[in-house]
């Protein structure tokens, strides 16, 4: 199959990399002219585990190209995929769809031939139709369908992901779409993914509703975190304990500073809104919107206080900046919130993260930025861990008293376990533990 790729970010360059490999012709297109002469120069604009190889060796078999420009990528194309950006509009927490309507103007124009238009970008219900109508205003006689079909890949394990997918869910009522969208995803029959195939509004909603419930599951766990300390009862036994029921599942039931990222935050808004214009509010996602919001807001208050209430001329280490391990993607991080706020009392703040310093360095003043965990912990007041990186699990505790003017470490993630913290003399605070557990 030749495949279009519009969009070559996060979900378009993975999701255009893996169907390469998968043996199809992709060409992916981006309007960011820098991101397209890097890619063309095999340098990766983004920090993904496996994503560099997985590039080099599909353009070294002719499989995958870069380009700014889609008029010669469309008209061969069976099918163009739109993965651009859909971030919350501004003021009113709706999805921007002003990228997805462009790119579908920009479509229509180079259209030729039958060619399924694909929105892999999260977009609200209804998206669909309003893509087709563009591109039906432009192109009266163009001959296409316009399917949905959500990304559920996670940042960090992208890759994997995308190859072994719990399932794909493919939104269309049109036989001949439905064939070439079989066609596409069919190496993965070989791994027996589930295929959905179910109609294009019921499809965009199944990528809000996963996010959201995720996002519920997430902020439930929290919620009993913070039951679990004022009653001295411990949250990842809470969270072992209901996660070995089937019906809950293990998974996102890790307490700590609040949801982030690229999907989360503005896909639960965006359904809330959605829900309220539909006229069907939904007050379970509206509360984990609040909650949230105020949970990520409140963490530094945890680090003020582990630092007997004042952190006024004390220097903070902290570690992590991304809002999860294993990307440099620093959209909505908690430590966005985070070290903002302990400035604001008036702290200094030094800080290391193995991936995100380049893009934390745009969206964050006067942090002194460290080549690692020691130099960051040097002279250091407390210590907060708010990403939980592998390179943070076994931090040398003897090197760390020696360094840290007072060994306080705050960790939000719950990587270490309290008792032996106390072991090793080290004033521990974690999320939902009893200090000694
Ligand atoms: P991103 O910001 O990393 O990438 C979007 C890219 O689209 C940018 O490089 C931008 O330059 C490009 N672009 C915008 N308009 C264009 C146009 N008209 N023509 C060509 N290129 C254009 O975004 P992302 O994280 O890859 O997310 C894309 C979509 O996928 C969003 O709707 C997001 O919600 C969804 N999604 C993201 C993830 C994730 O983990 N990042 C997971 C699942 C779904």
């Amino acid at each position: 199959m030749r495949v279009a790729m519009i969009g070559t970010g996060y979900v378009g360059l993975v999701s255009g990399a893996c169907f390469a490999d998968f043996g199809h012709d992709v060409a992916c297109i981006d309007k960011d002219a820098g991101k397209i002469e890097r890619l063309q120069r095999g340098e990766i604009p983004i920090f993904e585990p496996g994503l560099d190889a997985l590039v080099a060796e599909n353009v070294e078999a002719g499989r995958l190209s870069f380009s700014t420009d889609l008029s010669s990528a469309v008209p061969e194309a069976d099918a163009v995929f739109i993965a651009v950006g859909t971030p919350s509009r501004r003021g009113d927490g709706f999805a921007d769809l002003s990228y997805v309507y462009a790119a579908a103007e920009e479509i229509a124009a180079a259209l030729d031939g039958y060619t399924v238009i694909v929105t892999k970008s999260t977009v609200p219900v209804g998206t669909g139709a309003e893509v087709e109508a563009i591109i039906r205003r432009a192109r009266p006689d163009a001959d296409f369908s316009v399917v949905s079909n959500p990304e559920f890949l996670r940042e960090g394990a992208a890759i994997e992901d995308f190859k072994r997918p719990d399932r794909v869910v493919v939104g269309t009522e049109d036989d001949r779409a439905r064939e070439i969208m079989r066609e596409i995803y069919r190496p993965l029959y070989l791994n027996e993914t589930p295929i959905v195939f179910t109609n294009r509004m019921t499809s965009e909603l199944i990528k809000y509703a996963a996010n959201a419930f995720l996002a519920t599951k997430i902020t439930f766990i929290n919620e009993m975190a913070d039951i679990c300390e004022r009653v001295g009862a411990n949250v990842q036994e809470v969270a072992r304990g209901i996660g070995l029921d089937r019906r809950i599942g293990g998974k996102f039931l890790h307490a700590g500073p609040g949801y982030g990222g690229s999907c989360f935050p503005k896909d639960t808004l965006a359904l809330v809104k959605t829900a309220e214009k539909a006229g069907a509010p939904t007050r379970i996602v509206e509360a984990v919107v609040d909650v949230n919001d105020r949970r990520k807001k409140s963490m530094a208050s945890r680090v003020i206080a582990a630092c007997g209430g004042v952190v006024e001329g004390k220097t903070i280490a902290v570690l992590g900046l991304t809002f999860k391990p294993n990307t440099d993607d620093m959209r909505e991080a908690p430590s966005l919130d985070i070290i903002p706020a302990l400035q604001k009392a008036g702290a200094r703040v030094r800080a290391f993260d193995p991936a995100g310093m380049k893009e934390a360095a745009k969206l964050l003043d006067g942090v002194e930025f460290c080549k690692g965990v020691y130099e960051t912990l040097d002279g250091a007041d407390a210590v907060t861990i708010i990403t939980e990186w592998d390179e943070f699990r076994a931090i040398d505790l003897e090197r760390l008293k020696g360094l840290m003017r007072s060994p306080v470490m705050i960790d939000l993630r719950n990587i270490y376990r309290p008792a032996y913290m106390a072991a090793h003399g080290v004033k521990y605070h974690s999320i939902g533990r009893a200090d000694s557990s």
